[in-house]
């Protein structure tokens, strides 16, 4: 008994929050969820899912699609330069979670980096506002990760279920059959 199992060593190690990336819009001087009107006037925020087929407080629940988003990656450092209003950066999550291909949902979240834009103008100011506002640092894309693992931990990609799973499969089997 000198060595543990291989289920157990290969067990996530979900005790630190672990790091998401993800952008929001700014709306006045309040950064919002892009596809729905989740405002981001605090820094933390907890998932509910009132409308969802399953306990409210159970979020994320596997069938439903609520939780907080959030991408393993950075965005691309020019996808929120297309729009004034685009802002990106990290957070940190835990509680339940949900592993998706790209990315994950999660009960909890804490904004813990903006990223600046790569203009110099009235949105960097907006964002540093919004950034001091809510006790955050802003940084530029390239720090992003670092500063983000100050507060927690990547999702290893050992862990991150494959992105195209089923299609995958059946073109292997239908090959071997044909
Ligand atoms: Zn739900």
């Amino acid at each position: 008994m000198t060595e543990l199992p291989e289920a157990v060593e290969a067990a996530p190690d979900l005790i630190d929050p672990i790091i998401g990336y993800r952008q929001w819009r700014l709306v006045g001087d309040t950064l919002t969820s892009l596809f729905n009107d989740t405002r981001w006037d605090r820094v933390s925020l907890s998932a509910l899912c009132p409308g969802g087929d399953h306990h409210p407080e159970v979020v994320p629940d596997h069938a439903c699609s609520c939780g907080i988003y959030a991408y393993y990656d950075p965005c691309p450092r020019t996808a929120s330069a297309v729009t004034r209003e685009l802002v990106a950066g990290a957070v940190v999550m835990w509680g339940r979670v949900e592993l998706h291909g790209t990315g994950l949902r999660a009960e909890h979240a804490e904004i813990v980096a903006l990223e600046l834009p790569l203009s110099l103008g009235s949105k960097r100011r907006s964002v540093l506002e919004v950034a001091d506002h809510l006790g955050v640092t802003a940084v530029p894309h390239r720090h992003l990760r670092s500063v983000a693992r100050e507060h927690g931990a990547p999702v290893d990609s050992s862990l991150r279920p494959p992105r195209v799973r089923q299609p995958v499969v059946s073109s292997w089997r239908w090959s071997l059959v044909s």
